[in-house]
């Protein structure tokens, strides 16, 4: 329902793709072969569809409606012509495919571009999968570069979608961190709005928390709001998920009832917490006191599902 469009023109290719070299030097020497790079951050290179060399020149992102469509239409993944330079299977990470274009990522460049966070609301969707990809494969290989079994070095395989540990003799795959993200609502079918206090002021967000060793998702949905405001839920319902990979994590997202009320907000975490109307929310937007995550995270996805009430 929410991410009906994310995935639809980004093919991942297959396992059996992936490791023929024949088959990845033809896409990476093909006229569609781009390469790109993840800088700090995560960020990575945007530019518009003129060829003026110019990125990231993004204008302001709209209050509710996420992004101002009229000024990024033509935002586009920017990268170069892979067969300008020759292939390296340890530096070079095939990402997938977008019509024409093969995307792969270079390990060893890190050049600064923009937020993940705001370039993915603002690419088209296949473009902004494989800007997630990319960022989640990276990250992976700059951190984990030795084999956690037996401490050895390790080797780039299957073009970037694994490693492979000589001493082991085993392969080696890159680990996810699954969290869970939860839209509370209650009887008078108000949503629960969080504030953490690490965050900056009047942002407010949905209740998420990671998912534990040996817990189910319920459990840790019944757990995370039990622990930040001691309410206790029921219906608990998967909705969406979302790929966060910073560094690593997937974002499951649930909506949930609650059974009571009352609110208390745990001390140590969580600044404030409240019961938010549907048309409480755009006021609270446009006079400062409410500040929603940004329109890339799951949060703002389903707190807007709710505001139309899609949940
Ligand atoms: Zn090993």
């Amino acid at each position: 329902m929410l991410d009906s469009d994310l995935r639809l023109r980004f093919d991942r290719f297959d396992h059996s793709r992936r490791s023929d070299p024949a088959w990845v030097a033809e896409r990476w020497n093909s006229p569609g072969g781009q390469i790109m790079s993840v800088g700090a951050g995560p960020s990575v290179n945007v530019g518009r569809d003129q060829p003026d060399g110019d990125h990231w020149l993004i204008g302001g992102l709209a209050v509710l409606g996420g992004v101002d469509r009229s000024d990024s239409d033509e935002v586009r993944l920017a990268g170069q012509p892979s067969r300008r330079s020759s292939y390296d299977a340890q530096r070079h990470l095939l990402l997938g495919g977008v019509g024409d274009v093969t995307w792969f990522c270079d390990l060893s460049v890190a050049r600064p571009g923009l937020d993940l966070r705001l370039a993915v609301p603002l690419l088209p969707a296949a473009e902004a999968a494989v800007a997630m990809t990319a960022v989640a494969l990276t990250n992976w290989h700059r951190a984990e570069p030795y084999c956690p079994g037996c401490g050895g070095p390790s080797q780039i395989r299957q073009a970037g979608a694994a490693r492979w540990c000589q001493g082991c003799q085993q392969d080696l795959f890159p680990r996810t961190d699954p969290a869970v993200i939860v839209a509370v609502t209650d009887d008078r079918d108000r949503l629960l709005l969080a504030h953490n206090r690490l965050w900056e002021q009047a942002r407010y967000s949905l209740v998420a928390g990671f998912v534990e060793a040996g817990e189910t998702l319920e459990e840790a949905v019944q757990r995370e709001i039990a622990e930040e405001v001691k309410v206790q839920v029921d219906r608990i319902r998967y909705v969406a998920s979302q790929p966060w990979p910073m560094p690593r994590s997937l974002m499951l997202g649930f909506a949930a009832h609650a059974i009571g009320t009352r609110l208390t907000p745990d001390e140590g975490e969580i600044g404030d917490a409240r019961w938010f109307r549907r048309d409480q929310i755009p006021g609270a937007i446009e006079d400062g006191s409410l500040r929603l995550p940004g329109p890339a995270s799951i949060a703002f996805r389903l707190i807007r599902a709710w505001i139309e009430g899609l949940l």
